[in-house]
């Protein structure tokens, strides 16, 4: 007998790999708590909670450094924690990638942590699955429209900001093929966010970081000579900080100097622009001025150009005019010692909150103390906004909504399967994407998928949607679309496509029935325009038609009798010496029995379209009896035979009337009127209904009399059939349903 050796269960026994991964994720949140002292002591622990959740979640997942995983949210959360936002946010972006990588649902989030968190947390998963292609060029804008549209609220943004930020710091740490795609994304896309929504701090970083990995070369060159700069200016800048800390002392004057220098991508840049050298660039080096009040701007300001002659042509005033994004401050260039030009910019602790964190200010308004930051004259409208509304609401979602009004107009942001970006009104339907990649792909749309899932055309568009349309090369727009289309250009085509399809339509048709009324005059078929040009031309003057086509669609739509059109048209070839075929003439009048103007007959199927239409007053189906009328200006209109409207016509109108009849395989259903009268009681109409439905007939309208108080009631409906004999197998079996008094076809009384 021998023993097995059970090996003990990891857990029990971690390793030192997975103590020392533990530890790391303990310390790496132990200094994220410590910046949460803004926060009530219930939120703290809330934070908690969701930090145990996140770590479990993604329990085993490293980072590409080896690191834990949950190092990274916590790092996101630590970004989000330094603009103040509040706990709901911080638990979003410690759980941010949840959803994605560790297959939580939102479900799961929401029970846990509260529709709120989960809302970001799903938001966030959203924004993650937009894939940008850099190789799209043009399209970074819209891109970046379409990511804030997508957010319904600005913490979103800040959170992905914060995600994208520490991605970008640990970049080095990816494979370097991906450096170039994740570098120009941030490059193109995040930054600008981060530019637009005031970040300035963020903006300035996730730059240089791009840099620095787009062009490690330029960058490390770059890098080097500004390092040398700083060094042999290191004399002259530290002379200009003694001389404005002793102009201002003097003055009075309470102010913060802080020294600046230009970002090595800013550097780069303006080289790049400017076409300058290295050396060329002047204003690397700077000052920060930061005072109490408003007023002390221009009072520095005035101190500054005292000591030392302004640079002419420099000074800018955003205080009084701020930046599209909130920025405010005094601009001003002067010529400092040895020549050396130095850049001020003067501004007061809350412009200073805004220049750098911008949208994030809204966050740091509330958590500053109330003697810290005195919120003073701020210009622009949506950035004041964040003061009303902090005051007024504390409701980040209102305020998101107003600082999207200025951001960008009421559209939808989607993509075609090839990832180029379209943007369409709100409420745009997948007809009107379609028009809006080209018409005939709106001409010929007759599927679609959004995201990979069947939908219908008329499906509504949403930010983000991938939109395939599937197209048939004989399918053409359908009248219905009107009725949901949204934009301009879809409607227009569609109306377009519907009138010159009832045009070629009714010049076939019209073709048809001249050619017949010639052989009913002895000519076999209508001379072609190439070799009978001057008979045409002759016609043409006859009936004062601008062309051929224009002839033929007339007849088509009735507005020119075939009959009087051919009578004239042999007149026209006799005087060429053509004869008639009397065979011809005997044959075609032999064989068309009900035919009273001698144009034979035409066969309908149900594929005609606009050229034919089933009269509504009587709705003939393949075995009712009928004839054509060539209405004025509306075509052939097929009646039924005994259609009481269709006899008032033939009285006065004899000449219009053409032989119609019904081909053998019709190609669609056919829609006719029913008159069920029934007793009045529950339950009638759906018996009504099913009884229909058992036939296979289609109903396609319900209409019911008002006066429920009488006994018998009529219901009116349209139902489609296939012929005469569909029809009449549902009316047997509605007569046989209870309650059923009487069914009847739907026709117009004498
Ligand atoms: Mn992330």
């Amino acid at each position: 007998m021998g023993s097995v050796a059970i090996p003990l269960p990891a857990a029990a026994h971690p390793t030192a790999q997975e103590q020392a991964a533990a530890n790391a994720a303990a310390a790496s949140f132990a200094a994220l708590t410590a910046k949460l002292d803004y926060l009530p002591s219930p939120e703290v622990e809330q934070v908690r909670q969701a930090y145990r959740f996140a770590d479990e979640a993604h329990l085993g997942q490293l980072r590409n450094s080896g690191e834990p995983y949950i190092t990274h949210p916590i790092a996101v959360a630590a970004q989000c924690a330094e603009w103040k936002l509040d706990a709901q946010a911080l638990m979003a972006a410690l759980l941010h990638d949840a959803i994605e990588d560790c297959g939580v649902s939102k479900h799961e989030l929401i029970e846990r942590f509260g529709a709120p968190v989960a809302e970001l947390v799903d938001g966030l998963t959203k924004l993650d699955r937009l894939q940008f292609d850099t190789r799209e060029e043009n399209q970074a804008e819209s891109f970046r429209k379409m990511l804030l549209a997508m957010a319904r609220d600005v913490r979103v943004i800040l959170i992905k900001l914060a995600d994208r930020c520490h991605n970008m710091r640990t970049l080095s740490d990816v494979p370097r093929e991906k450096w170039a795609r994740i570098s120009s994304e941030t490059l193109e896309i995040y930054a600008p966010i981060a530019h637009r929504l005031g970040l300035n701090q963020t903006y300035r970083e996730l730059q240089d970081l791009s840099f620095a990995h787009l062009l490690p070369w330029r960058h490390a060159v770059l890098s080097r000579a500004v390092g040398r700069a700083r060094n042999r200016r290191r004399d002259l800048i530290q002379r200009v900080q003694r001389d404005l800390e002793q102009a201002f002392a003097q003055a009075g004057l309470d102010v913060r100097l802080a020294g600046r220098e230009k970002t090595l991508f800013s550097v780069y840049r303006k080289m790049q622009n400017k076409h300058l050298s290295f050396s060329q660039v002047t204003d690397m080096f700077g000052f920060r001025v930061v005072v109490p009040k408003v007023a002390d701007c221009y009072t520095a300001l005035g101190v500054l150009h005292q000591l030392y002659k302004p640079s002419p042509g420099k000074f800018k005033d955003y205080i009084a005019i701020p930046k599209v994004n909130g920025y405010q401050s005094l601009h001003t260039t002067l010529i400092g010692p040895a020549g050396v030009s130095v850049e001020f910019q003067l501004r007061t602790e809350s412009m200073h909150l805004v220049a750098e964190s911008g949208v994030a200010a809204h966050w740091l308004y509330k958590a500053a103390t109330p003697e810290g930051v005195s919120p003073d004259r701020l210009g622009t409208q949506w950035l004041q906004s964040l003061l009303d509304i902090q005051n007024e609401t504390r409701d980040a979602a209102e305020f998101w909504d107003h600082v999207k009004v200025d951001l960008f107009p009421d559209a939808v942001y989607v993509f075609t399967p090839k990832s180029q970006i379209m943007a369409l009104p709100r409420g745009a339907t997948v007809v009107d994407f379609a028009y809006a990649v080209h018409s005939d792909i709106g001409d010929r749309a007759v599927a679609a998928r959004i995201n990979g899932e069947q939908v219908p055309l008329r499906s509504e568009l949403h930010n983000g949607d991938v939109v395939q349309v599937v197209t048939a090369p004989d399918s053409t727009p359908n009248p219905a679309w009107l009725g949901f289309v949204r934009t301009g250009r879809a409607r227009s085509k569609i109306r377009h496509h519907i009138k010159t399809l009832a045009q070629t339509e009714s010049a076939a048709l019209g073709e048809k029935l001249l050619a017949q009324a010639l052989r009913a005059e002895g000519i076999d078929h209508l001379p072609a325009e190439a070799e009978s040009g001057a008979v045409w031309d002759k016609l043409l003057r006859f009936t004062g038609s601008r062309s051929r086509e224009e002839l033929l669609t007339d007849i088509g739509m009735g507005r020119r009798i075939a009959g009087i059109v051919a009578k004239r048209l042999v007149a026209l070839v006799a005087e060429l010496g053509q004869r008639p075929d009397a065979l011809l003439i005997s044959r075609e009048r032999f064989s068309g029995s009900n035919d009273t103007t001698g144009q034979g007959v035409v066969t309908i199927d149900g594929s005609e379209g606009a050229s034919v239409s089933l009269a509504h007053c009587c709705r003939p189906v393949p075995g009712d009896a009928i004839v054509g009328y060539l209405g004025r200006g509306e075509g052939l209109v097929v009646h039924a035979d005994d259609c009481v409207v269709a006899q008032r016509l033939q009285h006065k109108d004899a000449e219009r009337f053409i032989g119609v009849e019904w081909s053998d395989e019709p190609v669609r259903t056919f829609e006719t009127g029913l008159i069920v009268t029934v007793t009045n009681g529950k339950g009638v109409l759906a018996r009504v209904a099913s009884a229909l439905a058992h036939a296979e007939a289609d109903i396609a309208h319900i209409d019911m009399g008002q006066d429920s108080a009488q006994e018998a009631t009529d219901l009116r409906f349209l139902v489609a059939v296939r012929d005469l004999a569909h029809l009449d197998t549902a009316m047997r079996l509605l007569k046989r349903t209870p309650s059923v008094l009487r069914v009847q076809r739907s026709r117009p009384q004498r």
